[in-house]
């Protein structure tokens, strides 16, 4: 199995209108728009029991699914539907109970836990409904946090927090703490986190779900132009608002997923 991990693209300059114009992914990941889109995930026959009690709980119920790099694709559903089981599984956080869950070559499902480090290490960011920020720490101190199993430099680590902060729009707040950001900046500061380890593929769990709508639309289009750049990103949500925004848009409901684009 090859240990290469995704390659970022060249960091540019800002550009001679003072526009900023750095890209934080891998482009490679960008299809052309005359290629055939690439699969980014692939789930055969997907199903998650639980047991609790000796009751059993079917999550999952067999879901056959693929998802394409570079798409933008909402999950609306029920609470109790799957949506946060079946993003566990995306994010190699959990493995199904029966069936397969390839990102790219690799079968969730089967690869040893090294290799699901190594894949939410590298190739995975991930976002919650409450920022999961640390209060004692900074805004650079949280997003450098997810740089610590990439073993980069010193400088490498505050040149990549740095950019990523920018991304988000919030240089300036660096040095601020959770406690001194509203929600919207907090769930920025989450996203920098997210990215800053230039991930294929971003996964959100609701997102916009505590913020107001103001903060909710300054939410989604930071989310709008990490797509544009040719994230894969893949949002649970219950805002339909999200969903309108999404290029694909699918329902998951008792465990099963049904494909809701119009
Ligand atoms: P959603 O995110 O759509 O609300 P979940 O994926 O969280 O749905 O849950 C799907 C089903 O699996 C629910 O019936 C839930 O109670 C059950 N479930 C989820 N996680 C666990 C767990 N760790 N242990 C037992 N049951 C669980
Ligand atoms: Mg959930």
């Amino acid at each position: 199995m090859s240990d290469a991990v995704p390659t970022a693209s060249a960091i540019e300059p800002t550009s001679t209108t003072g526009e900023h114009v750095m890209t934080m992914i891998d482009t490679e990941a960008a299809a052309a728009p005359d290629a055939a889109p690439r699969a980014q995930y692939r789930l055969e026959g997907v199903t998650r029991t639980y047991t609790q009690k000796g009751r059993v709980v079917k999550a999952l119920a067999g879901v056959d699914l693929t998802i394409d790099a570079g798409d933008f694709v909402t999950i609306q559903g029920p609470t109790g539907g799957g949506k946060s089981t079946l993003l566990q599984l995306l994010g190699a956080l959990d493995r199904p109970t029966a069936g397969s869950v390839h990102l790219g070559e690799i079968d969730i499902a089967t690869a040893d836990n090294r290799e699901l480090g190594r894949i939410r290490a590298h190739e995975i960011g991930f976002v919650f409904q409450g920022f999961n920020l640390i209060p004692t720490l900074t805004a650079h101190e949280n997003v450098d946090m997810a740089l610590e199993p990439l073993g980069l430099s010193k400088q490498e680590r505050a040149d990549r927090v740095a950019e990523a902060l920018t991304h988000v729009g919030l240089a300036e707040r660096a040095d601020h703490r959770p406690g001194e950001l509203s929600g919207g900046q907090q769930q920025r500061v989450a996203i920098a986190r997210a990215i800053v380890k230039r991930p294929r593929v971003l996964l959100a769990d609701e997102p916009t779900g505590n913020l107001d709508e103001s903060m909710r639309d300054e939410i989604l289009a930071v989310l709008q132009a990490l797509n544009d750049e040719g994230l894969t990103l893949i949002v649970v949500t219950h805002d339909s608002a999200v969903a309108r925004r999404a290029r694909r848009r699918l329902r998951l409901d008792k465990g099963t997923v049904r494909d809701i684009t119009r």
